[in-house]
């Protein structure tokens, strides 16, 4: 038992002796009774003449006032002075030689006391140096009066924002904290999808970053850039809470350039509409999106029913003039989250993300009925048509874009065989078409 005891008394010492930190024993005079090698390292430095005898004499330059602090400790034992920070000047002649200390003194009882000293100069550099980039950040938050700068938590809703929110969205602090930053854009713009996608490829490509309208608190529009990234490690596996960075700029000015160039690109001379590659790139990202995440996904096929015969009877120019009236029925029918394309000639494609085939079915139904009770009157000459509308849904088997829309388009074409002027759905035992049925005449009102 007492062997053992002493034996637990050598290793205590052994540790103390080897700490890595600086451990000290004086008097209440200052006379060292016990230092071990570490704190030895910190205070020869600092003792004016190398010696090792005081520790108040060793610490004078720095803590000037330590004696008289012992001496005028009232209590038997207890803490004098708790992480006390000393500033050593290693060189005179370099001002930023500089070591930072840290002074625990205890008084232990009548005749010690018990001094910790560390190293604290990492700790003190990066403290300043986050003090310093946060001053930093704070200037360029509330300076940048034209960035409407904000956090959002995980989930996309607003957590932070600088005074350019209000300045660009028109959006308070009371109409703004915790909502989806959806509220920026116009209703039928973004889906809860749509919101979690763009956070998702943020955390994926460490930005995410778009262009387009924006909605002002006071119900108007504006031309915004808006960039997602980041706030945290992403796949770090440190556990921390998402956080991003949302940053929204009015570009109105610079808009007409970039859409004009955007149109040139992107859209269809004739409709104005999303043109073949800007539907397959859509198509090809929400395909992407699904296979991660399924969820309704639906694609309609429109093409006009004897559209040959109205250019036959009344020109090609008119055949235009109906084009772009189906355009814009397509438009006013489906929502802004929806790509609505041209494939070419009087082929038209309804992308619409998030939609069951009964929504998209409802909406195709809306869009037949709507366009075949209207008459569009071509220089004075009035023309009705229909439409017979294939409609496909993403499943597991679909492989590809084309995929898709081959379903859609078999289904189209059965909506042809069936007398056209109508909707259908995909069905697995639809045939691959064969060349189309008969064609009666366009009807003219
Ligand atoms: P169905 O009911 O079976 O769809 O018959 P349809 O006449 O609509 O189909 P078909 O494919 O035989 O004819 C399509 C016509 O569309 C032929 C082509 O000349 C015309 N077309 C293609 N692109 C344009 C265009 O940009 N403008 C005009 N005016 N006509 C076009
Ligand atoms: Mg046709
Ligand atoms: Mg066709």
């Amino acid at each position: 038992m007492e062997a053992s005891l002493e034996d637990d008394y050598e290793a205590l010492v052994q540790f103390l002796y080897m700490a890595p930190i600086g451990l000290v024993q004086a008097r209440l005079d200052g006379e060292i009774l016990m230092v071990n090698p570490l704190c030895a390292q910190l205070l020869v430095p600092l003792s004016r003449d190398g010696s090792l005898t005081n520790l108040f004499t060793a610490l004078e330059a720095v803590a000037p006032d330590l004696r008289h602090r012992v001496a005028d400790f009232g209590a038997g034992h207890g803490m004098v002075c708790e992480g006390l920070q000393l500033r050593v000047a290693l060189n005179p002649a370099d001002r930023r030689a500089v070591q930072h200390l840290s002074l625990t003194l205890l008084k232990l009882d009548a005749e010690r006391v018990m001094a910790v000293l560390g190293d604290i100069t990492q700790t003190v550099a990066r403290d300043r140096e986050l003090r310093q980039s946060q001053a930093w950040l704070n200037t360029i938050v509330t300076g940048l009066t034209d960035y409407a700068l904000m956090t959002l938590d995980e989930e996309g809703r607003l957590e932070q924002w600088n005074p350019g929110v209000e300045r660009v969205t028109g959006h308070t602090r009371a109409s703004a904290e915790k909502q989806p930053y959806s509220l920026f854009y116009p209703p039928d713009a973004t889906t809860p999808d749509s919101i979690r996608d763009r956070l998702f490829e943020a955390d994926r490509s460490g930005w995410s970053v778009d262009e387009g309208w924006m909605l002002h608190a006071n119900g108007s529009r504006f031309w915004g850039s808006c960039l997602i990234a980041p706030l945290h490690a992403p796949g770090s596996g440190l556990g921390e809470e998402p956080r991003y960075s949302l940053i929204i700029r009015d570009v109105s000015d610079r808009r007409e350039a970039s859409d004009a160039l955007r149109r040139a690109v992107s859209c269809d001379h004739l409709t104005g509409l999303a043109n073949r590659r800007t539907l397959y790139d859509a198509a090809e990202l929400e395909l992407q999106r699904w296979r991660r995440t399924p969820r309704p996904l639906s694609l309609l096929l429109v093409d006009a029913d004897h559209f040959k015969a109205i250019n036959d009877s009344h020109g090609h120019a008119a055949g235009d003039a109906v084009l772009r009236h189906l355009a814009a029925g397509l438009s006013a029918t489906f929502r802004a989250v929806d790509i609505v394309a041209r494939l070419g000639g009087e082929e038209f494609v309804v992308l619409l993300p998030g939609a069951t085939l009964d929504s998209a079915e409802a909406g195709a139904l809306r869009l037949c009925q709507s366009i075949a009770s209207q008459t569009v009157h071509v220089a004075g000459v009035p023309i009705r048509y229909t439409l017979s509308v294939g409609l496909a849904t993403m499943e597991a088997e679909i492989d590809s874009v084309d995929a898709l829309i081959a379903r859609a388009d078999r289904a189209m074409y059965a909506a042809k065989s069936a007398g056209r002027n109508r909707v259908m759905r995909w069905l697995p035992d639809m045939q691959v078409p064969t060349p189309r049925a008969s064609k009666a005449g366009t009807t003219t009102a």
